[in-house]
């Protein structure tokens, strides 16, 4: 996975930097902060807070830039997004502001806190089969039969080019960064951020994909050199399941090409993060918005420089089952 190359991958600079100005006022721009129960003499760490979206997720980025982008008459017809909660729930917000009809379909895998989040936004959930694979299948039938518009929660390129704003921001606000630790399911939020901080920048910035190792379809599918299915396990990261799509467009071979390095860590790593994000950060993160955290506490994550950015993802975690996470690692 060579990151020489400037301007890989189907979604450039000129369109990250787009979706910015279409999104700006939307989405927050959110602080980058240091954190020095991670830093050493040796390395400065900073959190990218994107758990300050007001859908607690980056995934309003993409999702807001993707609606805005639809046609009059796409817009008519409504949106249908097939997610693992938090693109929902993006989905759902933006499609509220917009005026548009939203269908969000999820597996039985989905947290009932996602799932209930998504309705009170005011999109119609549909809960269909026990994997992201099969809620697809209900989304391609309300495609087919509904007319509703599909928005791919990563393999879309205004969804990639709304997350990638994320490292425009990296890059204003910590010139000099060496490094990047990114959490990845489908890849959207990775293939963006890469493209951002990669290309125009004057320095090589090292990007580092970080999954879970129970179902980690990016990381088999980079293995075998196309995409695969891996079967859908639970896992603390739950927003990190589900597969990347075997007809995959955009994400696998921008992934391939701008991503330094992808690292899988235990569901005891993710929690140890989750617990230390909580006890010396006094921060509130889902099993997915930490495996970067869980990636540096392991010691898996290397050569990083001396200035790392870390993307902490969302915070959209079931309470009663966090609290008694962090309570048992007190
Ligand atoms: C969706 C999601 C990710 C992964 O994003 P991809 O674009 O699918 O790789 C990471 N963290 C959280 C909290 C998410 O909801």
């Amino acid at each position: 996975m060579p990151g020489e190359t400037q301007q890989r991958g189907s979604v450039t600079l000129d369109h990250i930097e787009s979706a910015r100005a279409a999104i700006a006022g939307q989405v927050c721009r959110t602080p980058l902060v240091p954190a020095f129960s991670l830093s050493s003499d040796r390395r400065q760490v900073f959190l990218k807070l994107e758990i300050l979206q007001a859908t607690g997720a980056f995934k309003l980025r993409g999702a807001t830039y993707a609606l805005q982008s639809l046609s009059p008459a796409e817009k008519a017809r409504g949106v249908v997004a097939i997610s693992t909660g938090n693109h929902g729930r993006g989905v759902a917000y933006a499609a509220r502001l917009l005026g548009l009809r939203a269908v969000v379909c999820m597996s039985r895998l989905v947290p009932q806190n996602k799932r209930a989040a998504i309705a009170d936004l005011g999109a119609e959930v549909r809960i269909f089969g026990e994997s992201q694979d099969e809620a697809e299948e209900e989304a391609a039938r309300a495609v087919a039969e509904e007319g509703l518009v599909p928005i791919s929660p990563f393999d879309h390129p205004q969804v990639i080019a709304g997350q990638g704003t994320i490292g425009l921001e990296l890059r204003e606000d910590l010139p000099d960064l060496d490094s990047v630790l990114v959490p990845v399911s489908g890849g959207g939020l990775i293939a963006g951020i890469a493209q951002a901080v990669k290309s125009a920048s004057p320095r090589p910035v090292r990007v580092i994909g970080v999954t879970m190792e129970r179902g980690a379809a990016m990381h088999a599918s980079q293995a075998a050199g196309q995409p695969v299915l891996v079967p859908e396990e639970e896992s603390l990261a739950d927003a990190l399941g589900g597969g990347i799509g075997l007809e995959n467009r955009h994400t696998f071979a921008m992934v391939r090409d701008l991503v330094d390095d992808l690292i899988l860590v235990s569901e005891e790593e993710i929690a140890a993060a989750m617990a230390h994000l909580y006890w010396q950060e006094r921060t509130v993160v889902e099993g997915s918005g930490a495996v970067g955290v869980a990636a540096l506490l392991s010691g898996k994550a290397r050569d990083l420089g001396s200035k790392t950015a870390v993307v902490v993802s969302g915070r959209n975690v079931d309470m009663t089952a966090f609290t008694e996470l962090v309570a048992a690692r007190a």
